[in-house]
């Protein structure tokens, strides 16, 4: 495929670093903005811009010339403990939607015509996913809407916002709604890390014998889709002609319960695991890829194991370094 200029917004954040990382391999030249640089690497995008997309100025400052693609990854995000809370929903709500109309309006005035948004799971109603062993989450179920969050509820006025876009600025958008994606490089401390990354490092912490925290009863479910399948997954259907929304997860459910025994058997560590109150989102989800499946003619297949083992090895050498650290201070 020919070199492209392409913008990553969300550049220092975990799925947007490694979207960067993969760009540059295929040769393009790559604009990066984020209001931070990534956490654990250098990145590897030609030009790198901080900048507050949430503010039209500065995001405008990034479209100072027109990209063959856009990448829109930014948004005001974490885990459970950061979204199910209650605490930010007004930061998450205003920051990310600004961010979108923002990136939207730039687009166009820059001559921009396609930009990929990275919707979620979490636009998907609570009522669809109270059965742990049967979660509803083909893409036609988003309506009637009622996510459980308003970081769904923002997602699912963005996405509407990508679509009015093509219908009436003539663009070429295109929407995923991502399902956990987890891996090396990504969150694993400090409270907005989601729950791959929360256990490998419960698990590479605690001694062997010793116990570690689950909220809830660990058996609400989830699948996991491993970050290189996600990137793998959001180049496909930037360079679709799909123009509605699809699901990118694995279809590899699991309960906490589950993946915590698998995250142990890894570190070939025995815990015993204490259940505690916490935040906890829906009882059971997990990715239905029929439609990905039948447009895109692909879906992801790393397998959970194979994923976990990469990321515990990488949290497990952060935890290191960190006692390390401590130990020599
Ligand atoms: P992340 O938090 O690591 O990355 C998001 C980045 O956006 C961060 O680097 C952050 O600094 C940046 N950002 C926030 N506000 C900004 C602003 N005002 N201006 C500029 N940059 C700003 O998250 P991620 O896991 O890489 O997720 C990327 C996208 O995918 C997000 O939109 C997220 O909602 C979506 N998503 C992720 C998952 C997942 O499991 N990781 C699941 C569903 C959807």
């Amino acid at each position: 495929m020919s070199r492209r200029r392409i913008l990553v917004c969300g550049a220092g954040g975990f799925i947007g670093n490694h979207l960067v990382n993969r760009l540059k391999e295929e040769g393009h030249w790559v604009r990066g903005a984020d209001l931070k640089y990534p956490d654990f690497s250098k990145t590897a995008a030609d030009d790198f811009q901080i900048a507050d997309l949430s503010r039209q100025d500065r995001c405008a400052g990034v479209f100072d010339t027109g990209f063959d693609e856009v990448y829109q990854l930014a948004a005001d995000m974490g885990g459970a403990g950061y979204i199910f809370t209650g605490e930010n929903d007004a930061n998450v709500m205003h920051n990310s939607a600004s961010i979108n109309l923002n990136v939207l309006e730039a687009a166009r005035r820059s001559g921009t015509s396609k930009v990929f948004y990275s919707s979620s799971a979490c636009v998907y109603p609570e009522h669809n996913q109270l059965d742990a062993n049967n979660p509803i989450t083909s893409e036609d179920s988003a309506y009637p809407a009622a996510p459980d969050s308003e970081y769904g509820w923002e997602k699912l006025f963005s996405e509407r916002l990508y679509l009015a876009f093509n219908r009436n600025a003539g663009m070429h958008n295109r929407i995923a709604r991502y399902h956990n994606v987890f891996g090396p490089l990504g969150t694993w401390t400090g409270g907005r890390e989601k729950v791959p990354a929360a256990l490998c490092r419960k698990i590479a912490e605690a001694p062997n014998g010793g116990t570690i925290e689950i909220w809830g009863d660990g058996e609400q479910t989830r699948s996991f889709l491993y970050v290189e399948e996600c990137v793998e997954a959001t180049l496909r259907l930037t360079h679709s002609s799909l123009a509605e929304p699809v699901n990118i997860g694995s279809e590899e459910m699991v309960s906490i319960n589950q993946l915590a025994a698998l995250i142990m058997d890894i570190a070939g560590k025995k815990l015993s695991i204490r259940h505690i109150p916490g935040p906890l989102g829906v009882r059971g989800r997990n990715s239905d890829n029929r439609l990905i499946r039948e447009k895109l003619g692909w879906e992801p297949d790393y397998g959970l194991a194979k994923g976990i083992e990469a990321t515990y090895r990488w949290i497990f050498d952060q935890v290191s370094r960190g006692q390390d650290a401590a130990e020599t201070a």
